[in-house]
């Protein structure tokens, strides 16, 4: 899997991914929080998220994904390169 390029979190609010082919995700905070892939959020989807949520710290996990810290003291989902890209996707897709 080809991991991006550069990877940027703005003020804690936005998500920014640039691959070398030019492919790019930007996502808000609160998107990425919502799409949490991890088992709990997976059953109980978290409706009454505050849309403030923020990123307080991302890290490498494994070769092939982040793993995010989010100011609701969330860490548990481990978010796939190809997944974030898919999440990206879905939010293009919304403001079409
Ligand atoms: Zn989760």
């Amino acid at each position: 899997m080809e991991l991006p390029t550069r990877i940027e979190v703005s003020g804690g609010a936005r998500l920014l991914l640039i691959w070398a082919d030019g492919a790019k995700v930007e996502l808000s905070a609160e998107e990425v929080r919502r799409g949490c892939p991890c088992a709990s959020c997976e059953t109980f989807p978290n409706r009454f998220l505050l849309p403030t949520v923020q990123i307080v710290d991302v890290e490498q996990a494994g070769a092939y994904g982040l793993r995010f810290t989010f100011s609701d003291g969330h860490n548990s989902g481990i978010y796939r390169y190809d997944y974030l890209k898919e999440l990206g996707l879905r939010d293009e897709y919304r403001s079409i």
